[in-house]
């Protein structure tokens, strides 16, 4: 599991006022057990992205907020990207390849996406000033 999706994910949640996220919020997301999601929680703790609290949860710190921010942000740039093509399926065809897109292909899509404020869903596409 890449550590960026692993971080937007846990943006995700803190945009809806979760800003501990427990392995089960994250097995439900990600359709894996709980013991693996708390693992990947500890992990990105680690790793230096934020606290890993015993039996509550993980909680972003600066780096991790940058991080998860940018992750965001590229996953929002991909959806409309894949909204201009037709996707139907935005959100999950983004998440699908997103991890992959980096490079000329990533400076392209924030080079026609970037102004944009929001996303297809409507959700706010975090700057990239940050
Ligand atoms: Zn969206």
């Amino acid at each position: 599991m890449e550590t960026s999706v692993l971080l937007r994910i846990v943006y995700a949640a803190n945009e809806t006022g979760m800003y501990v996220v427990g392995p089960s919020y994250l097995s439900s997301e990600l359709g894996i057990p709980k013991s693996t999601a708390q693992k990947l929680l500890v992990k990105l703790a680690e790793q230096g992205y934020g606290v890993y609290i015993p039996r509550k949860g993980f909680v972003l710190n600066n780096k991790g907020l940058k991080e998860a921010k940018k992750a965001m942000r590229k996953h929002r740039l991909i959806e409309c990207l894949l909204e201009e093509i037709g996707v139907t399926e935005i959100c999950l065809e983004a998440a699908r390849i997103e991890s992959v897109v980096e490079g000329e292909l990533l400076e392209v899509i924030e080079k026609r996406y970037g102004s944009r404020k929001r996303c297809p869903c409507g959700k706010l596409i975090p700057s990239s000033y940050f």
